[in-house]
């Protein structure tokens, strides 16, 4: 094992590998962040200030992955508060997917037809300055109470088209054991309820929550999918992947979903290198999202186009698995709108015109028109000659 070195001192194995030391040891205070990294005066005042709106908590492990002297790094981006979030555009909402709006019970969004997002927690283990919820997470002691859980699962029971939990927050994985596992044997005991998931940072940041206990408790409740939020290929390290490991050796599923964020991972080899390194990992990419329209995000977005051109720079070039869906949460609740490169050229009765990744063009003809058949009784191949002949005479 490598040595661990923590504001100074010499960590043991048993302390850095155990994941309540790590969230106890946070840091959270911009004296303990001149420990980790240069900071100027100015850079001091400003971080004090951000931390007033959305408090900052950075695991000692996330912590290491920093560059102590380079600003631009990524690690540190996604960590460390700028001044730039203290910059509100007319645009931007607390809640910019009308989460509130679409919520008939505390915890509890249905938007889709047959599935339930239920927020469990406020808490992270790290504080995400590019957070989407960050409305609601980080404030000190927004802790969901017993009552409230109950509440959300009776709105479950009681609606039995939910085939699909999604249990989010906050991070999930920042409850004990005990209490998340009191959350999944309720969910459990509902029929109608097939597939539960949990969305969860904790593999990227706080890679040793995921312990055998863990991973033992989870396997009783199965089916579970795991979507976990890599953003840059950084972040893919022994500690992060054993974690993941540890998650798909249980049969858990594991998806990610990364946002798109400026001068952190706007770049098709940057991306291209996360992808990839999840697939070798096991772990699916399942969402590219466009960074929302919260409060104070206005520097980490990207105009919609790059996300585009990058799914263009990669679609038929690696392996299909590796690459993500391009989604843009829309503004007020609309839900996931997928945003692609245009691939179809024209399309009509006849047929489909297509370009595909190389820009070369292709033509699928449309299937016989099936009433002209029976009248003729003319089979497939004539059809499809018919077919010529009436639309380009
Ligand atoms: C993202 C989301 C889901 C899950 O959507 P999928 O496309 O099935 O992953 C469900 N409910 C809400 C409110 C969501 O935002
Ligand atoms: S882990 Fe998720 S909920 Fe928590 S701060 Fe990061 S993005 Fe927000």
């Amino acid at each position: 094992m490598s040595e661990h070195i923590f504001h100074g001192k010499l960590i043991p194995d048993s302390d850095w590998y155990d994941w309540r030391w790590q969230f106890r040891n946070r840091i959270t205070t911009v004296a303990e962040l001149t420990e980790s990294i240069d900071l100027t005066e100015q850079e001091k005042q400003e971080i004090t200030q951000c931390l007033g709106k959305f408090r900052m908590a950075i695991t000692p492990y996330y912590a290491s992955l920093m560059d102590p002297t380079d600003r631009n790094c990524p690690i540190r981006m996604q960590a460390v508060p700028s001044n730039l979030e203290n910059r509100i555009l007319p645009c931007e909402m607390a809640d910019p997917l009308n989460e509130e709006g679409e919520s008939p019970v505390p915890g509890i969004v249905h938007r889709y037809p047959d599935r339930v997002l239920f927020l469990v927690t406020h808490q992270c283990s790290m504080y995400c300055r590019h957070c989407t919820r960050r409305r609601l997470v980080g404030e000190e002691d927004m802790v969901i109470s017993d009552k409230e859980i109950d509440t959300a699962v009776e709105y479950i029971r009681s609606k039995e088209e939910i085939r699909d939990v999604l249990i989010s927050g906050g991070d999930p994985l920042t409850m004990s054991d005990e209490k998340l596992e009191h959350i999944l044997k309720k969910l459990r005991s509902i029929e109608h309820v097939e597939i539960i998931r949990i969305g969860t940072r904790v593999p990227v940041v706080l890679p040793m929550r995921i312990t055998l206990e863990l991973t033992n408790m989870l396997r009783n409740y199965e089916p579970i999918w795991i979507n976990t939020h890599f953003n840059h290929p950084k972040e893919i390290t022994k500690d992060s992947m054993d974690a993941c490991a540890r998650l798909v050796d249980a049969g858990i599923p594991l998806g990610n979903q990364s946002v798109l964020l400026r001068g952190i991972n706007d770049s098709t080899d940057i991306m291209k290198d996360l992808l990839l390194k999840l697939v070798k990992n096991r772990i699916r990419p399942y969402y590219l999202y466009q960074c929302d329209l919260s409060q104070g995000l206005g520097h980490f977005r990207t105009r919609v186009e790059t996300g585009i051109e990058m799914i263009h720079h990669l679609q038929g070039y690696i392996s299909g698995y590796a690459i993500p869906k391009f989604v843009i949460d829309a503004p007020g609740g609309g839900g996931k709108i997928p945003v692609n490169p245009e691939y179809i050229i024209s399309i009509d009765d006849n047929e489909v015109v297509m370009r595909n990744y190389k820009g070369d063009l292709y033509t699928y003809p449309q299937p016989p028109d099936i009433r002209y058949e029976k009248e003729f009784h003319l089979n497939a191949r004539e059809v499809c000659d018919e077919n010529d002949n009436l639309h380009n005479p």
